[in-house]
């Protein structure tokens, strides 16, 4: 099917690359010139009157991203096939934390993370739109824990996609997380063992996707956080979430969000953007607060990585941000492209900042303080990152009086060895994960060198 010429285009944030229709976008990933695929304007939010579950609202509220490139009812029914895969009624609940604080549970999916909220309906969005053109696409992810496993998880059974995600042998990927991946058992996805180290790793997919002859021959394609089909669908749990706190305080909610690539946060952004009532956002950051110091201080000044036991924010480079500064920078194309290369170039630039914005900090010590209040206040374990975010708003001083949306971005038992090191309880997995360590692991060993990695993704795929 070609898309109809009512369907919403997508822009590049640079302003120098052709526009694309939602599957166009979603299949590309980056835009030629770099930059980062927005839509031509956002959508308004459409009425909810009629929406009552999680999958009913995601429908409607996707709707005009991808209105003309896909029936109505294909699309629905591939929104209810994403979310029946999460052990959840609500997909993502809400749940009351105190007085005035909530959590947006968003660990219900197949890999215990957020990622599983989008890459579930990105994995079957990919395939529909490659079906339809008869064509193929081979995932290729470099993970340092959490990407891999929820990119597995999202193409297994995709009749069109083949997945490699390929990770550290010797790096810091936890056991649950290791197993996560080595223990899917389908033919079209691989973990593979990489001797080297996540930097490695990630050098690896970069020399892959920059040998063209490569890249055409195997197909490769990405699904990573500067999808723009993975924010749109992270736009549905803050107009759940905020509806749900609206409904028993009448009032409009602060959301709380761990960040590491800026692609969560930035979809609360969006929400906002299509008419969202929205108090502000507290962006959660580790030790790696590049976020936390621009929001105080207008710069953004990169610093050298440092791992903590958050280990899917430690980020410097928040790749999204670029879709906030081009709105920020009233979306002209050349203004962004030219903040970019001076910070590209120098290290270091001066980027304006949204209204109603907070930044804050843990350290590795505070998180395990929170976890530990927590667990003692109410039985309750919050994962590392998860705990970011709640310790974050009791940072900031002068939030607003609103209730608090603190976003749970993954499942305490994801993270065993921070969680009981400051609690002394060890997190229990979720019935689907009961005999992960009884599973039998799969795993393909390589050395970490472009050609050996190629030569095996050329023997793993399927066509
Ligand atoms: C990926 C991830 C984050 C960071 O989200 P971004 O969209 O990259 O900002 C936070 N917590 C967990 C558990 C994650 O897996």
């Amino acid at each position: 099917m070609t898309a109809t010429t009512s369907a919403l285009h997508y822009v590049s944030t640079r302003g120098d690359a052709p526009q694309l229709d939602f599957a166009d976008t979603m299949l590309t990933g980056l835009a030629p010139d770099g930059g980062l695929y927005v839509p031509v304007q956002f959508p308004r939010l459409p009425d909810l009157a009629g929406a009552e579950s999680y999958a009913e609202v995601a429908g409607a509220v996707m709707w005009p991203f991808l209105d003309g490139t896909i029936e109505r009812a294909a699309f629905d029914a591939i929104v209810a096939d994403a979310y029946a895969t999460f052990d959840h009624p609500d997909v993502c609940p809400v749940v009351r934390l105190d007085e005035r604080r909530w959590m947006l549970e968003l660990f219900h999916g197949p890999t215990m993370a957020f990622k599983d909220v989008a890459l579930q309906l990105v994995g079957r969005l990919f395939d529909h739109f490659l079906q339809e053109r008869d064509r193929r696409a081979t995932i290729l992810v470099a993970t340092s824990g959490d990407t891999g496993s929820a990119a597995m998880a999202a193409t297994v059974g995709r009749a069109a996609l083949d997945c490699v995600v390929l990770f550290p042998d010797g790096g810091r990927v936890s056991d649950v997380q290791r197993r996560q991946m080595t223990t899917i058992d389908a033919p079209n996805v691989h973990a593979v063992a990489a001797s080297g180290s996540f930097d490695d790793c990630q050098d690896i997919v970069k020399g892959a996707f920059a040998d063209r002859l490569f890249r055409d021959e195997v197909q490769l394609s990405a699904m990573n956080s500067i999808n723009w089909g993975r924010v749109m669908a992270q736009v549905v749990y803050y107009v759940t979430a905020a509806r749900a706190v609206r409904a028993e305080t009448g009032e409009a909610p602060v959301f709380s969000v761990p960040t590491g690539n800026f692609g969560n946060v930035l979809a609360g952004w969006v929400a906002q953007e299509m008419g969202l009532d929205v108090a502000g956002f507290v962006v959660a950051s580790n030790a790696n607060d590049v976020l936390t110091r621009w929001l105080e201080t207008g710069a953004i000044t990169a610093e050298p990585v440092v791992p903590t036991i958050s280990p899917s924010m430690d980020i410097q480079v928040s790749s999204n941000l670029e879709r906030l500064l081009f709105d920020l920078l009233d979306r002209d194309g050349r203004a962004t492209a030219e903040l970019l290369s001076e910070y590209r170039a120098t290290g270091h630039v001066e980027a304006p900042r949204p209204e109603g914005w907070w930044g804050a900090r843990l350290d590795d010590a505070e998180t395990r303080a929170v976890i530990a209040e927590h667990h003692e206040r109410s039985g309750m374990l919050l994962d590392p990152h998860t705990a970011v975010g709640v310790g974050a708003v009791d940072r900031v001083a002068d939030l607003p009086d609103a209730p608090v949306v603190c976003l749970a971005t993954a499942h305490p038992a994801k993270f065993p060895d921070a969680v009981e090191s400051a609690t002394g309880v060890r997190p229990p997995l979720p019935p689907h994960y009961a005999d992960l360590y009884e599973r039998e692991e799969r795993v393909v060993e390589v050395s970490a060198d472009l050609p050996a990695v190629q030569a095996l993704v050329r023997r793993l795929i399927q066509h």
